[in-house]
């Protein structure tokens, strides 16, 4: 390669370093969602478009980097979770940003083939480093009860809303309600038991790979194997032990 007299400029680049041996998660989040999911007509609270398109973004992502172990997605964000091993630490989890915003326009007209994409939306990227495993399960507990919190207010909100109660008034109705208050309100009011709303939205979508082994004849006529790589959408609750004991994420 030509060298120039100007190639010491490199040198002022920085190199961020991961501490050895510990979990790293890249959450990304969409830049002014609530705006830009007014101007493409969300439907409230939950559009279930959006949230396939967020899954298939995050999907790609994961089969093009293996060193995610596990994805974590709700409303407008996701949490990208790079195994303790992982040693593309600066370049990974820099170009995740990128790779989402990228596969979010590239995919738009499947999931809404009858609304324009009107501008770019693009994503912010947060990065944390997790010494330990149980670090690690409380940043995801985090995020799931998030996703909680949002969807009993929001599901709450709309649900007032649709009633003919002002955006105002239904923000101050709920203000100083608790958890069990709302619950009841959905349940008296409009006779929903939150319980029963589809789960992709009580407890989002938590990413997994799936490893298959199928049998095959090679040419030559001998057995073998092939193996095929697929990730797995699941939209169960990882705050409990259940879902870490059935699934080894934590030895990867
Ligand atoms: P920004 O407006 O800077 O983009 P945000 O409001 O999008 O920030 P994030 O930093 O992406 O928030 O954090 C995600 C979630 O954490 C949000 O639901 C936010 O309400 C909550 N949050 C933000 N800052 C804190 C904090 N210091 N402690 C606890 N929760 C926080
Ligand atoms: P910031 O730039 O700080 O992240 P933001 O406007 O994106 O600002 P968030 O706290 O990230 O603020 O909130 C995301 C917004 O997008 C919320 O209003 C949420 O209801 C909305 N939203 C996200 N996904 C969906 C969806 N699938 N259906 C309907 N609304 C959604
Ligand atoms: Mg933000
Ligand atoms: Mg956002
Ligand atoms: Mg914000
Ligand atoms: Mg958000
Ligand atoms: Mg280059």
């Amino acid at each position: 390669m030509a060298k120039s007299k100007y190639e010491y400029v490199k040198q002022f680049e920085m190199e961020q370093q991961i501490l050895p041996e510990s979990w790293f998660v890249v959450r990304l989040d969409g830049q002014g969602f609530s705006k830009f999911t007014t101007a493409h007509k969300f439907q409230k609270p939950n559009d279930k478009r959006a949230l396939d398109l967020m899954n298939s973004c995050a999907s790609e992502i994961m089969l093009k980097v293996p060193d995610i172990v596990l994805a974590y997605g709700q409303s407008d964000e996701y949490s990208f979770v790079f195994s303790k091993k992982s040693k593309y630490f600066t370049r990974r989890s820099s170009v995740t940003s990128s790779q989402f915003a990228s596969a979010y326009v590239f995919n738009w007209s499947k999931y809404f083939p009858d609304v324009p994409l009107l501008y770019a939306p693009s994503f912010d990227a947060r990065i944390a480093i997790y010494p330990t495993d149980r670090h690690l399960r409380d940043y995801l507990c985090w995020r799931q009860a998030d996703c909680h919190i949002n969807n009993l207010y929001n599901t709450c909100f709309w649900e007032l809303v649709k009633s003919g109660v002002s955006n105002k008034q239904a923000e101050i109705d709920l203000c100083k309600t608790v958890s069990s208050e709302k619950n009841e309100l959905l349940f008296s009011k409009f006779g929903i038991n939150y319980n029963a709303i589809d789960e992709i939205y009580r407890k989002g979508s938590v990413l997994i790979r799936k490893v298959e082994y199928f049998n095959v004849t090679t040419p030559d006529g001998s057995a073998g194997k092939r193996v095929k790589n697929s990730i797995q959408i699941l939209h169960c609750d990882i705050i409990r032990d259940k879902f870490w004991s059935e699934h080894n994420i934590l030895d990867l």
